[in-house]
């Protein structure tokens, strides 16, 4: 009889997983997929995912953070190129994303000439007001300013002799005040619902660049996303002695603007926040994850090595300081206990278009879920250790 249960107890617990995989891998299929053009400032592609993922929010019984509204508004200033995109170099078309980005403070241009050579890397159409530098790699962002000269960025790979001729065709459009908006839910705590761990991630990217070429953002940040709403739809589930809160911050790849405005005009007093886990990157983790703040809270991240340790999920936790590089950093510096943790290891692709679903291993998703719900009983005093 025991054996049976036992092994009755297994089945469901493998049940369970396949379907959260499952879960998984189609959220970050959907996130990346051309709908939603990058969760960025063209196509409507950022406002189409908070619609998608308020509805998530409301359908996993989750209430809004305020009691009024799931989405906290708020509006930035952004550079964006709607329209065409089309760079030639030497006569040559170039693919945009693959050969080329334009510098995101670039203003558009139309025309070219002769290009002259400045340095091994750079060269000069003086009276377009172009540049074309070349790289290593290349790594788009956001600018929330167009200045009065085009940046063209060419991977090294594509051009096989020095540039001497450009011809641009590329629209910008400056947007004044851009806007959009924090997603903040909760599953009311049972025994101390003033306070509350909040985990965090960024559902924003970068988005398109010209009519045709849009960043997928899968690892940044399709998999915190997809990992924050699977915890999520647990808690819904499963309250807790404390309020467990989500927010999906926006305006993060435009400089941390989401969780600004939040810790500004926060929606709960600062101080009921009793830890904040961000969540970014977090769709490898076969080398492990990273802990930013780790050397602010020893306590804490003594006791996220411990549960780590016994459990064996990740064959690493590295320990790392302050970093500004996320969400949670604004909270640090308000005083709010926090911790940002990354998976490590797996692919390379950053702020590109290789950053895709189908190269996204996901492969350490389900020990992360089961890490932080260990360490979120930790945070609320539940033994963690048998
Ligand atoms: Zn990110």
């Amino acid at each position: 009889m025991k054996v049976k249960f036992t092994f009755l107890l297994l089945l469901t617990a493998v049940a369970a997983s396949a379907q959260d995989m499952a879960f998984a891998r189609k959220m970050v299929d959907t996130l990346t997929s051309a709908h939603f053009w990058g969760r960025g400032y063209t196509n409507d592609g950022l406002a189409k995912a908070t619609g998608f993922l308020v509805a998530q929010f409301k359908s996993y019984g989750l209430t809004p953070m305020n009691g009024k509204a799931f989405t906290q508004d708020f509006t930035y200033p952004v550079n964006t190129f709607p329209g065409k995109v089309e760079v030639a170099i030497n006569v040559m078309q170039l693919v945009p994303g693959r050969d080329y980005i334009i510098s995101p403070d670039s203003r558009g241009v139309k025309g070219g000439g002769k290009l002259e050579q400045r340095d091994s890397i750079h060269f000069v159409d003086a009276e377009n007001s172009i540049v074309v530098e070349l790289k290593d790699k290349l790594t788009w962002s956001v600018a929330p300013q167009a200045v009065d000269y085009t940046v063209i960025e060419v991977d090294k790979k594509a051009i096989r002799s020095i540039p001497l001729s450009i011809k641009a065709d590329i629209e910008n459009k400056l947007v004044s005040s851009f806007k959009t908006a924090n997603i903040c839910g909760v599953v009311k705590g049972t025994v101390k619902p003033d306070s509350m761990i909040v985990f965090s991630a960024h559902y924003d990217h970068l988005g398109g660049m010209g009519s045709k070429t849009f960043f997928p953002g899968a690892n940044d940040n399709a998999s915190g996303v997809t990992q924050l709403l699977t915890l999520a739809k647990y808690y819904a589930s499963h309250p807790q002695p404390y309020t467990i809160a989500f927010i999906l911050f926006s305006g993060e790849e435009a400089g941390l603007l989401g969780s600004k405005y939040f810790t500004e005009h926060p929606l709960v007093p600062l101080q009921n926040i009793r830890f904040l886990v961000n969540l970014d990157l977090e769709g490898t983790g076969v080398d492990g994850i990273t802990v930013v703040n780790a050397t602010v809270y020893p306590k804490e991240f003594g006791m996220l090595k411990q549960i780590n340790d016994k459990y064996q999920y990740f064959v690493k936790v590295n320990s790392r300081g302050k970093a500004a590089n996320s969400d949670h950093y604004l909270f640090t510096e308000k005083g709010v206990p926090a911790m940002y943790m990354y998976t490590l290891g797996g692919i390379k692709a950053y702020h590109d278009i290789y950053d895709i679903s189908a190269t996204l291993p996901l492969n350490e998703y389900e020990d992360l879920f089961r890490l932080l719900v260990k360490f979120t009983d930790g945070l609320m005093g539940k033994p963690v250790i048998q």
